[in-house]
This record gives structure tokens, sequence and C-alpha cells, in this order.
């Protein structure tokens, strides 16, 4: 059993903010939490003793990660999605057929997102199965806990010749030896995930093996839906249906799947989502950039779907859920209030579309955790012990006035303002893992 004594900030709920000022988390060898109690109630040693000047946090959820991406963070933002893809992204993937630039990325890339207090993420790996099992690899070593998932991508006209599967039933195959050789790592934390890039760059063999193979071996199926206008339509031409139910009709949409971005969905989409249960990865600012369209977050949740944030590395150009959160909230005011003041105030916008922080600090914990459905996204009994703590002194950075702050106004500031240099500790399942700094 280890004890940390912190002040804890959560949002159980999205209109909820929790405070507990000076508790006690318990949790046990496997880092699950057995008890979380007032100090002077818990009594007795703790293990660690958190300054006053510190909050925890639950651990942060990016349900939306391009592992391969990480290099081209913060770049190639000025085309629209089927040239970015073809122009810069294929070919930059296609170069994790070198493990070893792939195992160097890696190495990047966990510290990278563990430093910024992401404690779970969903990885869209390469084609290619070694790179995908050495970030599986990485991901147990470094403690973070992830979903890893081979990308599969087999069409002829969706996909470059240098970079796509041989065909549907080498691609079946392929992530089928992936999920288990993932499974053979016996890591409770990094579980692979059947990942069709996206309608365009698959062939109706391809999604329709990789749905039999969902149900086949039970792991979860993350892919694409209905994330720009491009995409959305090249969907209806090509099956007369929009997205979610053509995923819906290969085995695809399922319980748990995780589909990034969404902002086409039609409310039959939404309602047909929610009742599957599956969930949406909101990926705030990637879709200003690659989406036409903001993600309705407000409507999704009244409708009952599952949504969760996510970076969409390298589609958006940060790292890390905190700055994620801050866009989700802006785009929502953007798409309430509308952008084109040619347009009169009540043409502009969509009415009653906008979200505010605690919001948005739910989408990027418990939200998460209920897209996959993982004990994790609270500091709660029953859950894992994911958290991150941030320094909020008075050379952090972060400007709290005692004078003029109460928990409501630093717990916003905390997830607007603060940096990941904020960040001191993170753990993953009880096991600290970063950040680490010389
Ligand atoms: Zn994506």
């Amino acid at each position: 059993m280890t004890r940390v004594r912190a002040t804890i900030l959560a949002a159980p709920r999205p209109d909820e903010l929790q405070v507990r000022e000076d508790h006690v988390i318990s949790f046990d060898d496997a880092g699950m939490i057995t008890a979380v109690e007032p100090a002077e109630a818990a009594g007795g040693p703790v293990d660690l003793e958190l300054p006053g000047t510190t909050v925890l946090l639950p651990g942060l959820i990016d349900l939306h990660v391009h592992a391969p991406q990480w290099p081209q963070l913060g770049t190639g933002l000025d085309l629209p999605l089927d040239r970015w893809l073809f122009d810069y992204t294929f070919p930059l993937e296609a170069r994790f057929g070198d493990l070893g630039f792939a195992e160097r990325v890696w190495e990047s890339l966990l510290p990278g997102l563990l430093s910024r207090g992401t404690t779970t993420a969903v990885y869209y790996a390469s084609t290619h199965e070694p790179a995908t099992l050495a970030l599986a690899e990485a991901c147990v070593r470094h403690g973070q806990r992830a979903f890893v998932g081979r990308v599969a991508m087999d069409h002829p006209q969706g996909t470059p010749h240098f970079y796509r599967d041989r065909d549907a039933s080498e691609a079946v195959a392929a992530s089928a030896r992936s999920i288990d050789a993932i499974e053979a790592l016996g890591s409770p934390l990094v579980r692979p995930i059947v990942t069709p890039r996206f309608v365009p760059a698959c062939t109706d063999a391809l999604l329709e093996g990789l749905g039999e193979l969902a149900d086949a071996t039970g792991a979860l199926v993350q892919t694409h839906c209905s994330e720009s206008d491009w995409e959305h339509q090249y969907v209806l031409d090509r099956y007369g249906v929009t997205d979610a139910v053509a995923l819906e009709r290969f085995g695809l949409a399922r319980p748990h799947s995780v589909l990034a971005h969404a902002g086409h969905l039609a409310d039959d989409d939404t309602d047909r989502l929610a009742s599957i249960g599956a969930g949406i990865a909101h990926c705030p600012l990637s879709n200003l950039y690659f989406g036409n369209a903001v993600f309705p977050v407000r409507r999704a949740l009244s409708r009952g779907l599952r949504v969760g944030l996510g970076s969409d590395i390298a589609g958006g150009s940060e790292a890390g859920l905190l700055p994620q959160c801050a866009h989700a909230v802006n785009v929502s005011r953007a798409l309430t209030d509308g952008v084109d003041a040619r347009l009169g105030p009540g043409r502009r916008g969509v009415d009653g579309s906008a979200i505010d922080i605690l919001t948005a600090f739910w989408l990027a914990t418990v939200g998460g955790a209920e897209v996959l459905g993982i004990p994790a996204g609270r500091i709660d009994p029953g859950h894992a012990f994911d958290a991150l703590a941030i320094d909020i002194g008075p050379e952090s950075g972060v400007e709290v006035w005692p004078e003029v702050d109460d928990w409501s106004r630093i717990f916003e500031k905390v997830v607007r303002g603060a940096a990941p240099t904020n960040i001191t500790h993170v753990w993953v399942a009880g096991r600290r893992v970063g950040p680490w700094r010389s």
C-alpha cells in the first residue's frame, strides 16, 4: 500500500468541480486506489506529501495520437486533409519501415507525452508490424497506459504505392499478428486496438475483415469518422450512407470504438453511435485545420454520446491535453457565436453550443475513460492512480492570488495556464512515470 497526501482537483461530472483539500490517497500494489480521505481522518504516515503549493489532477486521456507524425508536430498545416496526407504524412509514416528510426521517435514521444500529463494514449502506429510492436514496448517500458494499433490501409486509390498493405487478406493477417504480439507482452496497461485508417484508405474487403477481427479478438476499434467535407462526402458517394452507418455495417462501430473528429455527424448518426456505445475523440485544434466544421460537443453529450478529447498529433499542432481543453472551449464559443460578422447575430452561430473549462477537463479525464471503458479519469476508490501534480507556487508562472482566487478560479488558471514545466509528478497505475528532468 502506498499513500500520497495532496490537494485534489477533479471534474467528476461535466458541471461539477470537486475540491478535496489536504487528502490522503491510498493505492495498492496494482496501482488501484483503495481510499481517499481527509488527512486528519486518515492519520498515520504517508509515502509522499506534495507541497501545499501543488494540486493533484486525474491523469489526462488522449484519445487520438498518430505516433509516427511526432516528427512533423507543428508543421505542414497549410493543405486540406487529402493533400496533407499524400504530400506530407504518408511519406513520413513510410519511413517507419526503418525500425531504428521508429525506436528513436518513440523514445522521444513517450517522455514528451508523459511529461505533459498524458497518462493514457490511444495510438495509431504505422503499417509496419515491427514499429508497432516497438511502440507498444516503449509504452510498457515508460509505463504509459496505451492502446496501440497497427494501421491497416490497402486501397489502391486512397493510399500511395509506397505506403500500403499488399491486399486485404495480408492486411488483416498483419493486424492479427500485431494484436497477438502486443498481447504477448503481457502488460495490463498496454492493449492492442484494431485500426483501419479510415474508409477512403481501405477496401471493402479490408473493412469487413477488420470488423471480423475485432469480433474474434474482442480488441477495441479506432478509426476516423465524418472528419471533413471531403471525407464525409467520399463515404456518402461510395456507399450512399454516412460514415457512421457504413462503419456499423462493417462491424467497426462497436461499444467503446474510438471514432475521431466526427464534426459532420448528422443527429441520426449521433443517436446511432450513442446507442451502440461508441465514442468520439474530439480534436478541437486539428478540426480547425482539417475538419471544415466544429464538432458540437454539447449537442452530442445531450444526446447521450460518449465524448473525450484528442490532440490528433500532428493534425493538431500541440502535444498534451491541457492546451486542448482550452481549444475545446474556444471552438465551442466560435460555434455558438458564429464567425462571419456579415451575418446577423441570429443567423451567425449555433446557439447553446458553448462549453466551459470544467466540461472540457471532464472530457479530457472522465469522458475519455468512458469512451474507452477503463477505470481511470477519477481519483476515487476503484480507479487506477493515474494522476499529475502541478506546481502553482509563487515561482511557477501560474498566477494565483489568494486575495481574489477561489478554487474555481485556480482550477481554471491551472487548466488554461499551466505549462509542461509546471508538471512535477506523473503517475500511471501508482508508478511514477515522469517527468524526469536533469
Ligand atoms: Zn487522425
